[in-house]
Protein backbone atom coordinates (compact mmCIF):
# COMPACT_ATOMS: atom_id res chain seq x y z
CA UNK A 1 0.00 0.00 0.00
CA UNK A 2 1.43 3.26 -0.75
CA UNK A 3 2.29 5.53 1.96
CA UNK A 4 -0.15 8.85 2.49
CA UNK A 5 3.52 10.42 2.42
CA UNK A 6 3.91 8.48 -0.84
CA UNK A 7 0.96 10.02 -2.18
CA UNK A 8 1.96 13.38 -1.67
CA UNK A 9 4.78 12.97 -3.09
CA UNK A 10 3.28 11.45 -6.24
CA UNK A 11 0.97 13.84 -6.36
CA UNK A 12 3.33 16.89 -6.01
CA UNK A 13 4.99 15.72 -9.25
CA UNK A 14 3.21 17.42 -11.42
CA UNK A 15 4.43 20.91 -9.95
CA UNK A 16 1.63 22.14 -7.01
CA UNK A 17 1.83 20.92 -3.35
CA UNK A 18 -1.43 18.79 -2.61
CA UNK A 19 -0.81 19.55 0.67
CA UNK A 20 -4.13 21.56 2.03
CA UNK A 21 -4.24 22.56 5.46
CA UNK A 22 -7.08 23.71 7.57
CA UNK A 23 -7.83 24.81 11.16
CA UNK A 24 -9.84 21.53 12.60
CA UNK A 25 -12.47 23.12 14.95
CA UNK A 26 -12.60 19.14 16.80
CA UNK A 27 -9.04 19.68 18.01
CA UNK A 28 -8.10 23.17 17.25
CA UNK A 29 -5.68 22.28 15.32
CA UNK A 30 -4.18 23.40 11.82
CA UNK A 31 -3.87 19.95 10.35
CA UNK A 32 -3.31 18.52 6.78
CA UNK A 33 -6.23 17.31 4.76
CA UNK A 34 -5.86 13.74 3.28
CA UNK A 35 -8.68 11.95 1.76
CA UNK A 36 -9.18 8.80 3.78
CA UNK A 37 -9.68 6.63 1.61
CA UNK A 38 -6.66 7.64 -0.28
CA UNK A 39 -8.34 8.92 -3.39
CA UNK A 40 -10.83 11.24 -3.72
CA UNK A 41 -11.43 14.00 -0.35
CA UNK A 42 -15.52 14.05 0.45
CA UNK A 43 -16.84 16.87 2.20
CA UNK A 44 -20.20 17.93 3.26
CA UNK A 45 -21.60 21.17 3.55
CA UNK A 46 -24.68 22.13 5.24
CA UNK A 47 -27.06 24.00 2.52
CA UNK A 48 -29.25 26.64 2.70
CA UNK A 49 -32.65 26.98 4.08
CA UNK A 50 -35.12 27.56 1.56
CA UNK A 51 -37.17 29.91 2.82
CA UNK A 52 -36.32 33.23 1.39
CA UNK A 53 -33.36 34.46 0.11
CA UNK A 54 -29.46 33.51 1.18
CA UNK A 55 -28.14 36.98 2.51
CA UNK A 56 -24.63 37.77 1.74
CA UNK A 57 -23.61 36.10 5.28
CA UNK A 58 -24.94 32.60 4.26
CA UNK A 59 -22.97 33.35 0.68
CA UNK A 60 -19.62 33.71 2.73
CA UNK A 61 -20.18 30.39 4.21
CA UNK A 62 -20.55 28.97 0.64
CA UNK A 63 -17.72 30.81 -1.05
CA UNK A 64 -15.56 29.97 1.24
CA UNK A 65 -16.64 26.38 0.88
CA UNK A 66 -16.16 26.55 -2.62
CA UNK A 67 -12.27 28.11 -2.51
CA UNK A 68 -11.83 24.96 -0.05
CA UNK A 69 -13.32 22.43 -2.69
CA UNK A 70 -10.36 24.90 -5.76
CA UNK A 71 -8.04 24.83 -3.76
CA UNK A 72 -7.94 21.61 -3.18
CA UNK A 73 -8.40 20.16 -6.89
CA UNK A 74 -6.64 22.90 -8.17
CA UNK A 75 -3.81 21.05 -5.98
CA UNK A 76 -4.27 17.36 -7.69
CA UNK A 77 -6.53 16.09 -5.11
CA UNK A 78 -10.31 14.96 -6.51
CA UNK A 79 -12.95 15.81 -4.29
CA UNK A 80 -16.68 14.77 -3.47
CA UNK A 81 -19.20 17.45 -2.20
CA UNK A 82 -22.17 17.04 -0.61
CA UNK A 83 -24.40 19.80 0.55
CA UNK A 84 -28.17 19.92 1.35
CA UNK A 85 -30.99 21.24 0.80
CA UNK A 86 -33.05 22.14 3.70
CA UNK A 87 -36.74 22.06 2.61
CA UNK A 88 -38.82 21.18 5.53
CA UNK A 89 -38.23 23.04 8.77
CA UNK A 90 -39.99 24.94 11.16
CA UNK A 91 -38.91 28.11 9.05
CA UNK A 92 -39.94 26.26 5.72
CA UNK A 93 -43.37 25.03 6.81
CA UNK A 94 -44.46 28.32 9.21
CA UNK A 95 -43.63 30.39 5.64
CA UNK A 96 -45.30 28.11 3.39
CA UNK A 97 -48.62 28.13 5.41
CA UNK A 98 -48.41 32.12 6.09
CA UNK A 99 -48.04 31.95 1.87
CA UNK A 100 -50.66 29.57 1.42
CA UNK A 101 -48.32 27.34 -1.23
CA UNK A 102 -47.63 23.98 -0.62
CA UNK A 103 -44.28 23.34 1.37
CA UNK A 104 -43.02 21.46 -2.14
CA UNK A 105 -43.75 25.32 -4.29
CA UNK A 106 -42.95 27.12 -1.71
CA UNK A 107 -39.25 25.97 -1.46
CA UNK A 108 -38.62 25.08 -5.05
CA UNK A 109 -39.10 29.00 -5.99
CA UNK A 110 -36.84 29.59 -3.40
CA UNK A 111 -34.20 26.60 -4.15
CA UNK A 112 -33.84 27.89 -7.41
CA UNK A 113 -32.92 31.91 -6.77
CA UNK A 114 -30.39 30.14 -4.25
CA UNK A 115 -28.99 28.28 -7.45
CA UNK A 116 -29.04 31.21 -9.55
CA UNK A 117 -27.35 33.18 -6.97
CA UNK A 118 -24.69 30.34 -6.67
CA UNK A 119 -24.43 30.16 -10.38
CA UNK A 120 -23.69 34.52 -10.44
CA UNK A 121 -21.08 34.31 -7.77
CA UNK A 122 -19.37 31.65 -9.41
CA UNK A 123 -19.31 28.70 -6.99
CA UNK A 124 -19.02 25.17 -8.61
CA UNK A 125 -22.15 23.25 -8.25
CA UNK A 126 -22.12 19.93 -5.80
CA UNK A 127 -21.81 16.79 -6.94
CA UNK A 128 -24.97 15.76 -5.13
CA UNK A 129 -27.62 18.28 -3.65
CA UNK A 130 -29.87 15.85 -1.94
CA UNK A 131 -32.73 17.29 0.01
CA UNK A 132 -34.56 16.29 3.33
CA UNK A 133 -37.77 16.06 1.95
CA UNK A 134 -36.51 13.51 -0.60
CA UNK A 135 -34.79 11.17 2.01
CA UNK A 136 -37.63 11.24 5.12
CA UNK A 137 -37.53 6.96 4.78
CA UNK A 138 -34.05 6.59 5.59
CA UNK A 139 -34.00 9.51 8.53
CA UNK A 140 -36.81 7.55 9.82
CA UNK A 141 -34.62 4.51 9.14
CA UNK A 142 -32.10 5.92 11.53
CA UNK A 143 -34.44 6.94 14.30
CA UNK A 144 -35.40 3.34 14.33
CA UNK A 145 -31.99 2.47 15.00
CA UNK A 146 -31.14 4.76 17.88
CA UNK A 147 -34.55 3.78 19.33
CA UNK A 148 -33.33 0.46 19.30
CA UNK A 149 -29.97 1.07 21.09
CA UNK A 150 -31.22 2.68 23.48
CA UNK A 151 -30.00 6.48 22.53
CA UNK A 152 -33.93 7.35 21.64
CA UNK A 153 -37.15 7.15 23.19
CA UNK A 154 -40.62 8.20 21.99
CA UNK A 155 -42.44 11.00 24.59
CA UNK A 156 -46.33 10.93 24.92
CA UNK A 157 -47.29 12.90 22.22
CA UNK A 158 -45.31 10.64 19.45
CA UNK A 159 -42.38 12.78 19.18
CA UNK A 160 -38.64 11.16 19.32
CA UNK A 161 -35.89 12.12 21.22
CA UNK A 162 -32.45 11.78 21.27
CA UNK A 163 -30.80 10.98 24.63
CA UNK A 164 -28.22 12.84 25.12
CA UNK A 165 -27.00 11.20 28.33
CA UNK A 166 -26.26 7.95 26.38
CA UNK A 167 -23.62 9.61 24.76
CA UNK A 168 -20.66 10.61 26.93
CA UNK A 169 -18.84 12.29 24.01
CA UNK A 170 -22.00 14.58 23.73
CA UNK A 171 -20.38 18.40 23.99
CA UNK A 172 -16.82 17.76 22.87
CA UNK A 173 -16.94 19.29 19.48
CA UNK A 174 -18.43 22.38 20.85
CA UNK A 175 -16.63 22.58 24.00
CA UNK A 176 -19.67 22.32 26.38
CA UNK A 177 -17.58 21.62 29.72
CA UNK A 178 -18.94 20.26 32.51
CA UNK A 179 -20.08 23.29 34.23
CA UNK A 180 -22.17 24.10 31.85
CA UNK A 181 -23.61 19.90 31.23
CA UNK A 182 -24.19 17.47 33.51
CA UNK A 183 -25.30 14.76 31.19
CA UNK A 184 -27.11 13.28 34.23
CA UNK A 185 -29.37 16.53 34.75
CA UNK A 186 -30.41 16.64 31.21
CA UNK A 187 -33.50 13.77 31.85
CA UNK A 188 -36.47 14.49 30.85
CA UNK A 189 -35.26 18.32 29.49
CA UNK A 190 -36.17 18.31 25.73
CA UNK A 191 -35.83 20.97 23.02
CA UNK A 192 -38.47 20.83 20.48
CA UNK A 193 -37.48 23.64 18.27
CA UNK A 194 -34.83 23.38 15.66
CA UNK A 195 -32.80 26.17 16.95
CA UNK A 196 -31.69 26.23 20.53
CA UNK A 197 -28.75 27.98 22.44
CA UNK A 198 -26.15 26.35 24.39
CA UNK A 199 -27.82 27.40 27.66
CA UNK A 200 -30.30 24.75 26.87
CA UNK A 201 -28.48 21.81 26.18
CA UNK A 202 -31.34 19.15 26.16
CA UNK A 203 -32.76 15.95 24.94
CA UNK A 204 -33.21 17.19 21.15
CA UNK A 205 -36.30 15.98 18.61
CA UNK A 206 -35.55 13.49 16.25
CA UNK A 207 -39.31 13.40 15.22
CA UNK A 208 -41.69 15.67 15.46
CA UNK A 209 -45.60 14.50 16.34
CA UNK A 210 -47.81 16.10 13.97
CA UNK A 211 -48.87 19.77 14.96
CA UNK A 212 -52.18 21.52 13.93
CA UNK A 213 -49.74 24.13 12.41
CA UNK A 214 -48.11 22.25 10.33
CA UNK A 215 -50.62 21.96 7.86
CA UNK A 216 -50.27 19.03 5.50
CA UNK A 217 -46.45 18.62 6.05
CA UNK A 218 -46.83 15.51 7.93
CA UNK A 219 -45.41 11.85 7.37
CA UNK A 220 -46.19 7.99 8.18
CA UNK A 221 -44.22 7.06 10.63
CA UNK A 222 -43.84 4.23 13.26
CA UNK A 223 -44.40 6.73 16.17
CA UNK A 224 -47.35 8.07 14.41
CA UNK A 225 -48.02 11.15 11.83
CA UNK A 226 -45.05 13.73 11.98
CA UNK A 227 -42.13 15.22 10.28
CA UNK A 228 -38.70 14.55 11.41
CA UNK A 229 -36.45 17.08 13.30
CA UNK A 230 -33.72 19.66 11.42
CA UNK A 231 -30.81 18.32 12.77
CA UNK A 232 -31.25 14.53 11.16
CA UNK A 233 -31.68 15.20 7.85
CA UNK A 234 -28.05 15.72 7.29
CA UNK A 235 -26.56 12.27 9.59
CA UNK A 236 -29.00 10.41 6.98
CA UNK A 237 -28.37 12.47 3.79
CA UNK A 238 -24.13 12.02 4.93
CA UNK A 239 -24.58 8.36 5.86
CA UNK A 240 -26.25 7.50 2.12
CA UNK A 241 -23.84 9.57 0.38
CA UNK A 242 -20.83 9.70 2.21
CA UNK A 243 -21.06 6.56 4.81
CA UNK A 244 -19.82 6.12 8.25
CA UNK A 245 -16.86 7.74 8.09
CA UNK A 246 -15.57 10.70 5.57
CA UNK A 247 -13.22 13.65 5.43
CA UNK A 248 -14.85 17.10 6.33
CA UNK A 249 -17.81 18.55 7.83
CA UNK A 250 -18.17 22.08 7.07
CA UNK A 251 -20.96 25.35 7.79
CA UNK A 252 -20.85 28.84 9.54
CA UNK A 253 -20.06 28.84 13.10
CA UNK A 254 -23.22 29.29 14.39
CA UNK A 255 -23.56 25.57 13.49
CA UNK A 256 -21.18 24.25 15.84
CA UNK A 257 -23.64 24.15 18.49
CA UNK A 258 -26.20 22.46 18.40
CA UNK A 259 -26.62 21.56 14.77
CA UNK A 260 -23.36 19.81 14.17
CA UNK A 261 -23.14 18.36 17.61
CA UNK A 262 -26.09 16.72 17.50
CA UNK A 263 -25.17 15.22 14.09
CA UNK A 264 -22.24 13.64 15.15
CA UNK A 265 -23.94 12.15 18.46
CA UNK A 266 -26.99 10.42 16.54
CA UNK A 267 -24.44 9.43 13.69
CA UNK A 268 -21.94 8.28 16.10
CA UNK A 269 -24.74 6.45 18.06
CA UNK A 270 -26.70 4.97 15.08
CA UNK A 271 -24.21 3.66 12.57
CA UNK A 272 -21.01 3.57 14.40
CA UNK A 273 -18.07 4.98 11.99
CA UNK A 274 -15.69 8.52 12.96
CA UNK A 275 -18.49 10.70 10.99
CA UNK A 276 -16.28 13.92 10.26
CA UNK A 277 -12.29 12.97 10.58
CA UNK A 278 -12.50 17.26 10.49
CA UNK A 279 -14.28 19.97 10.91
CA UNK A 280 -14.67 23.64 8.85
CA UNK A 281 -16.52 26.44 10.20
CA UNK A 282 -16.67 29.92 8.90
CA UNK A 283 -17.07 33.12 11.12
CA UNK A 284 -19.98 35.23 10.28
CA UNK A 285 -20.48 37.93 8.08
CA UNK A 286 -20.73 41.21 9.71
CA UNK A 287 -22.50 44.38 7.82
CA UNK A 288 -21.05 48.04 9.23
CA UNK A 289 -19.64 45.97 12.22
CA UNK A 290 -23.14 44.49 13.30
CA UNK A 291 -24.44 41.24 13.18
CA UNK A 292 -26.53 41.83 10.00
CA UNK A 293 -30.59 42.19 11.07
CA UNK A 294 -33.83 43.01 8.53
CA UNK A 295 -34.88 45.61 11.30
CA UNK A 296 -31.85 47.99 10.66
CA UNK A 297 -31.72 47.60 6.91
CA UNK A 298 -28.49 45.64 7.06
CA UNK A 299 -29.51 41.94 5.49
CA UNK A 300 -28.33 42.54 2.32
CA UNK A 301 -28.95 39.80 -0.56
CA UNK A 302 -27.23 39.46 -3.79
CA UNK A 303 -30.30 40.98 -5.51
CA UNK A 304 -30.09 44.02 -3.30
CA UNK A 305 -26.31 44.74 -4.80
CA UNK A 306 -26.36 44.29 -7.95
CA UNK A 307 -29.59 46.68 -7.87
CA UNK A 308 -27.48 49.25 -6.50
CA UNK A 309 -24.95 48.06 -9.42
CA UNK A 310 -22.89 45.70 -7.92
CA UNK A 311 -21.70 43.15 -9.95
CA UNK A 312 -21.37 39.11 -8.22
CA UNK A 313 -17.98 39.50 -8.54
CA UNK A 314 -18.25 42.36 -6.88
CA UNK A 315 -19.24 40.74 -3.94
CA UNK A 316 -17.09 37.57 -3.89
CA UNK A 317 -14.57 39.80 -3.91
CA UNK A 318 -15.30 41.34 -0.84
CA UNK A 319 -16.32 37.69 0.62
CA UNK A 320 -13.01 36.34 -0.04
CA UNK A 321 -11.20 39.34 1.23
CA UNK A 322 -10.62 38.57 4.82
CA UNK A 323 -9.18 34.75 6.08
CA UNK A 324 -12.36 33.19 6.84
CA UNK A 325 -11.84 32.98 10.77
CA UNK A 326 -11.39 36.33 10.85
CA UNK A 327 -13.83 38.73 11.39
CA UNK A 328 -15.32 40.35 8.32
CA UNK A 329 -16.84 43.53 8.05
CA UNK A 330 -19.18 44.07 5.20
CA UNK A 331 -19.15 48.08 3.91
CA UNK A 332 -20.32 50.04 0.95
CA UNK A 333 -16.72 50.61 0.88
CA UNK A 334 -15.38 47.56 0.84
CA UNK A 335 -17.33 46.54 -2.64
CA UNK A 336 -15.43 50.24 -4.19
CA UNK A 337 -12.34 48.97 -3.17
CA UNK A 338 -13.33 45.17 -4.89
CA UNK A 339 -14.33 47.06 -7.94
CA UNK A 340 -10.95 48.48 -8.29
CA UNK A 341 -8.86 45.99 -7.25
CA UNK A 342 -10.87 43.38 -10.37
CA UNK A 343 -9.94 46.53 -13.03
CA UNK A 344 -6.12 46.53 -12.12
CA UNK A 345 -6.35 42.74 -12.34
CA UNK A 346 -8.34 42.96 -15.92
CA UNK A 347 -5.91 45.31 -16.84
CA UNK A 348 -2.89 43.46 -15.73
CA UNK A 349 -4.32 40.44 -17.62
CA UNK A 350 -5.06 42.23 -20.89
CA UNK A 351 -4.16 39.98 -24.02
CA UNK A 352 -3.71 36.74 -21.92
CA UNK A 353 -6.17 34.01 -22.30
CA UNK A 354 -7.67 32.53 -19.22
CA UNK A 355 -7.02 28.66 -19.54
CA UNK A 356 -9.87 26.59 -18.64
CA UNK A 357 -10.55 25.72 -15.24
CA UNK A 358 -10.03 21.75 -15.95
CA UNK A 359 -6.88 21.93 -17.81
CA UNK A 360 -5.80 24.07 -14.59
CA UNK A 361 -6.52 21.68 -12.06
CA UNK A 362 -3.94 19.68 -14.48
CA UNK A 363 -1.37 21.32 -12.28
CA UNK A 364 2.04 22.59 -13.74
CA UNK A 365 4.35 25.52 -12.43
CA UNK A 366 2.67 28.38 -11.18
CA UNK A 367 6.00 30.82 -11.62
CA UNK A 368 6.21 34.18 -9.60
CA UNK A 369 2.45 33.07 -8.02
CA UNK A 370 3.54 29.84 -6.00
CA UNK A 371 3.59 31.60 -3.02
CA UNK A 372 0.23 32.71 -3.75
CA UNK A 373 -1.05 29.32 -4.11
CA UNK A 374 0.98 28.10 -0.72
CA UNK A 375 -1.04 31.04 1.25
CA UNK A 376 -4.28 29.22 0.08
CA UNK A 377 -3.24 26.15 0.93
CA UNK A 378 -1.97 27.26 4.22
CA UNK A 379 -5.39 27.43 6.17
CA UNK A 380 -7.39 29.35 3.45
CA UNK A 381 -5.33 32.36 3.87
CA UNK A 382 -7.12 34.33 1.18
CA UNK A 383 -6.15 38.00 2.22
CA UNK A 384 -2.45 36.96 2.20
CA UNK A 385 -3.05 35.24 -1.23
CA UNK A 386 -4.33 38.03 -2.90
CA UNK A 387 -1.38 40.19 -1.34
CA UNK A 388 0.97 37.76 -2.81
CA UNK A 389 -0.38 38.11 -5.97
CA UNK A 390 -1.09 42.27 -6.83
CA UNK A 391 3.12 41.84 -4.90
CA UNK A 392 3.67 40.02 -8.14
CA UNK A 393 1.60 41.22 -10.92
CA UNK A 394 4.12 43.68 -11.91
CA UNK A 395 7.00 40.46 -12.29
CA UNK A 396 4.60 38.30 -14.44
CA UNK A 397 6.04 37.24 -17.49
CA UNK A 398 6.66 33.95 -18.39
CA UNK A 399 3.51 31.38 -19.25
CA UNK A 400 4.50 29.59 -15.90
CA UNK A 401 3.84 33.00 -14.17
CA UNK A 402 0.51 33.39 -16.16
CA UNK A 403 -0.71 30.02 -15.18
CA UNK A 404 -0.08 30.84 -12.02
CA UNK A 405 -1.84 34.11 -12.07
CA UNK A 406 -4.62 32.09 -13.84
CA UNK A 407 -4.75 29.58 -11.43
CA UNK A 408 -5.24 32.01 -8.14
CA UNK A 409 -7.96 33.22 -9.69
CA UNK A 410 -9.33 30.12 -10.64
CA UNK A 411 -8.93 28.84 -6.42
CA UNK A 412 -10.51 32.31 -5.28
CA UNK A 413 -13.19 31.45 -8.42
CA UNK A 414 -12.68 35.02 -9.57
CA UNK A 415 -13.69 35.74 -13.64
CA UNK A 416 -12.15 38.95 -14.24
CA UNK A 417 -14.37 42.02 -15.82
CA UNK A 418 -13.75 42.90 -19.52
CA UNK A 419 -11.12 45.35 -19.41
CA UNK A 420 -11.81 47.23 -21.71
CA UNK A 421 -15.33 47.57 -21.70
CA UNK A 422 -16.44 48.07 -18.66
CA UNK A 423 -20.38 47.71 -18.82
CA UNK A 424 -21.47 50.95 -17.32
CA UNK A 425 -25.03 51.33 -16.32
CA UNK A 426 -27.17 53.78 -18.37
CA UNK A 427 -28.36 54.75 -14.89
CA UNK A 428 -24.40 56.15 -14.45
CA UNK A 429 -24.07 57.26 -17.80
CA UNK A 430 -26.78 59.83 -17.15
CA UNK A 431 -25.64 60.77 -13.76
CA UNK A 432 -22.78 61.45 -15.52
CA UNK A 433 -23.76 63.53 -18.23
CA UNK A 434 -25.43 65.28 -15.68
CA UNK A 435 -22.53 66.18 -13.29
CA UNK A 436 -20.80 67.41 -16.61
CA UNK A 437 -23.22 69.81 -17.56
CA UNK A 438 -23.62 71.77 -14.00
CA UNK A 439 -20.20 71.86 -14.00
CA UNK A 440 -20.87 74.17 -17.22
CA UNK A 441 -23.16 76.19 -15.90
CA UNK A 442 -20.30 76.40 -13.18
CA UNK A 443 -23.18 74.81 -10.62
CA UNK A 444 -20.40 73.47 -7.93
CA UNK A 445 -23.16 72.16 -5.53
CA UNK A 446 -25.11 69.91 -7.81
CA UNK A 447 -21.90 68.71 -9.29
CA UNK A 448 -20.75 67.74 -5.89
CA UNK A 449 -23.75 66.34 -5.47
CA UNK A 450 -23.77 64.20 -8.67
CA UNK A 451 -20.22 63.63 -8.19
CA UNK A 452 -21.17 61.73 -4.45
CA UNK A 453 -24.33 60.03 -6.03
CA UNK A 454 -21.44 58.18 -8.45
CA UNK A 455 -19.30 57.73 -5.95
CA UNK A 456 -22.03 55.48 -3.77
CA UNK A 457 -23.31 53.74 -6.64
CA UNK A 458 -19.09 52.77 -7.77
CA UNK A 459 -18.00 54.64 -9.91
CA UNK A 460 -15.47 57.96 -10.39
CA UNK A 461 -15.60 60.52 -13.07
CA UNK A 462 -12.24 61.66 -14.62
CA UNK A 463 -11.84 65.08 -16.07
CA UNK A 464 -9.65 65.88 -19.19
CA UNK A 465 -8.96 68.17 -21.20
CA UNK A 466 -11.16 66.73 -23.74
CA UNK A 467 -14.54 66.04 -21.19
CA UNK A 468 -14.65 63.02 -19.14
CA UNK A 469 -14.41 59.65 -18.43
CA UNK A 470 -16.21 57.20 -16.23
CA UNK A 471 -14.09 54.53 -14.19
CA UNK A 472 -15.15 51.86 -11.66
CA UNK A 473 -14.16 52.85 -8.31
P1 LIG B 1 -29.20 28.65 6.73
O1 LIG B 1 -29.80 28.87 5.38
O2 LIG B 1 -29.72 29.58 7.78
O3 LIG B 1 -29.31 27.21 7.16
O4 LIG B 1 -27.65 29.00 6.63
C1 LIG B 1 -26.82 28.54 5.58
C2 LIG B 1 -25.36 28.69 5.97
O5 LIG B 1 -25.01 30.06 6.18
C3 LIG B 1 -24.99 27.98 7.26
O6 LIG B 1 -23.73 27.34 7.09
C4 LIG B 1 -24.87 29.11 8.27
O7 LIG B 1 -24.00 28.79 9.32
C5 LIG B 1 -24.30 30.20 7.40
N1 LIG B 1 -24.50 31.58 7.91
C6 LIG B 1 -25.62 32.13 8.46
N2 LIG B 1 -25.42 33.44 8.77
C7 LIG B 1 -24.15 33.74 8.40
C8 LIG B 1 -23.33 34.93 8.45
N3 LIG B 1 -23.78 36.09 8.92
N4 LIG B 1 -22.05 34.83 7.99
C9 LIG B 1 -21.57 33.67 7.50
N5 LIG B 1 -22.29 32.53 7.42
C10 LIG B 1 -23.56 32.54 7.85
ZN1 LIG C 1 -26.38 19.93 8.73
Amino acid sequence: MISSEGKLARLAADGHSPAVRLFDTLTREVVPLEPVDGKTFRFYCCGPTVYGPAHIGNFRTFVIQDVLRRVLELGGTQTKHVRNITDVDDKTIRDSVAAGMTLAEFTAGWRGRFHEDCEALNCLKPHVEPSAVAHVPEQIAMIEELVAKGHAYASDDGSVYFKISSFPEYGRLSRLDTRELDLGKTQNTRANSDEYEKDNVADFVLWKARREEDGDNFWESPWGQGRPGWHLECSAMILKYLGTTFDLHGGGEDLVFPHHENELAQSKCSCGGEFARHWFHSTHLLVNGKKMSKSSGTLYTLADLTAEGWTPMEVRYVLIGANYRKQLNFTMESLHAAREALAKLAKAAEGHDAPGYRELTKGGDLGVFAGAFAKLQDDLNTAAALGELFGHLKEASTDDDWRGFFSILAALGIVLPDAQGFEIPAEITALAKLRWEARQAKDWEASDRYRDELAAKGWTVKDGPNGYEIVPG
